[in-house]
C-alpha cells in the first residue's frame, strides 16, 4: 500500500477509487466529494488523500493541509452554486460525533442548512 494509505478506511477506499463517490475536486493533496446523506441542499466532504485518523491527531505540522482544506471552500461553494452563505464543521473524537476516522471537513450551503441530530 501507498504511504499514508490505510486499506481498512472508507475514505482511504474513496481515495483511491475502490468505492465509488460523486467527486467535485481533486489535486495533489485533497478530494471532495458529496455527502452521501446530506444534511444541507449542498452538503460537501473535503479531505485529506493521505489518511489522518481525527483533527486530536492534527499538530502545527498539518497547519498548511489544514490551510488548504478551509481556502478552498469559498470556491468550491461558489462552483456548487451557493451564494448566500455556509457552514464549517469538523467532528472530532466521540464527544464530536465523528463517525468516520478519516479527517474530514464538511462544507454546507443552500437555503436553510439544518444541524445534524
Ligand atoms: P462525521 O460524523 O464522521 O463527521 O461524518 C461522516 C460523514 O460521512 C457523514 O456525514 C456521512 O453521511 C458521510 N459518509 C459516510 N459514509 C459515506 C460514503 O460511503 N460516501 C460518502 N460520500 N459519504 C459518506
Ligand atoms: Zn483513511
Amino acid at each position: 500500500h501507498e504511504p499514508g494509505h490505510d486499506p481498512n478506511c472508507l475514505f482511504c477506499k474513496i481515495v483511491a477509487g475502490q468505492i465509488p463517490s460523486k467527486k467535485v475536486y481533486e489535486d495533489e493533496q485533497v478530494l471532495v466529494f458529496h455527502d452521501i446523506h446530506p444534511w444541507a441542499p449542498v452538503h460537501v466532504l473535503i479531505i485529506p488523500k493521505q489518511h489522518i485518523a481525527t483533527m486530536a491527531e492534527v499538530t502545527r505540522e498539518h497547519a498548511p493541509l489544514l490551510g488548504h482544506m478551509n481556502a478552498l471552500v469559498p470556491e468550491l461553494m461558489k462552483q456548487l452554486g451557493v451564494t448566500n452563505g455556509f457552514r464549517t464543521v469538523m467532528n472530532t473524537g466521540p464527544d464530536g460525533g465523528q463517525e468516520v476516522y478519516h479527517l474530514h471537513l464538511h462544507a454546507m450551503g443552500g437555503p436553510r442548512p439544518w444541524l445534524k441530530g
